[in-house]
């Protein structure tokens, strides 16, 4: 059985991640969207918010699991016996930091692959942090996440307050 894993913070998840779990989920056998609990990235979402907005969006995906995680991914790997990692790629500027990523990950466990999925073209601009900058600043996010999560976001920002 080929399990992938797809990691990210998914703060909150987009329709750019969505485009890459459809097309990833098409070449493997289970596809564990895994969240990762502490990053330095300092999310605007809890883990549960960031957990509740992936069910929603990802309610009608029977071989997608989503799952949290902490410490090194190699060792959820491990754990949940996957084979590879999928990541995407949107522009250079994701580069860098990806083949990093990948060379540390591969230095710790040989067996484990990182694969690059380049980003649709209609997504190459967007990101978890533009969404949350639209919301905030009351822009429009229509098309940009999931239709069935839309309003949870929006209503972040109005509860607290930060809407201008
Ligand atoms: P972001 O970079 O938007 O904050 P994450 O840290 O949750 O998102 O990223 C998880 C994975 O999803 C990474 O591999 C990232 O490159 C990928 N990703 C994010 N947005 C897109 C997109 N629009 N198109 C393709 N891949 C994306």
């Amino acid at each position: 059985m080929k399990i992938w894993v797809y990691p990210g913070s998914f703060d909150p998840i987009t329709n750019g991640h969505l485009d890459i779990i459809d097309r990833a989920t098409k070449l493997c056998d289970k596809l564990i969207v895994a969240v990762l609990v502490n990053h330095s990235k300092n999310p605007v979402f809890t883990l549960d918010e960031r957990v509740e907005l992936l069910k929603c969006a990802l309610k009608d995906k029977p071989k997608v699991e989503i799952e949290s995680f902490s410490g090194l991914l190699v060792d959820f790997m491990k754990k949940k016996n996957a084979s590879s990692i999928i990541k995407g790629l949107r522009a250079v500027s994701d580069f860098e930091y990806e083949l990093q990523m990948a060379l540390l990950n591969k230095n710790l466990d040989p067996e484990i692959e990182t694969m690059f999925m380049m980003t649709n073209i209609n997504y190459s601009f967007l990101s978890s942090s533009a969404v949350r900058e639209l919301a905030k600043n009351g822009g429009n996010i229509d098309g940009l996440v999931p239709d069935c999560i839309k309003e949870t976001i929006l209503t972040k920002y109005k509860a607290t307050g930060e809407v201008k």
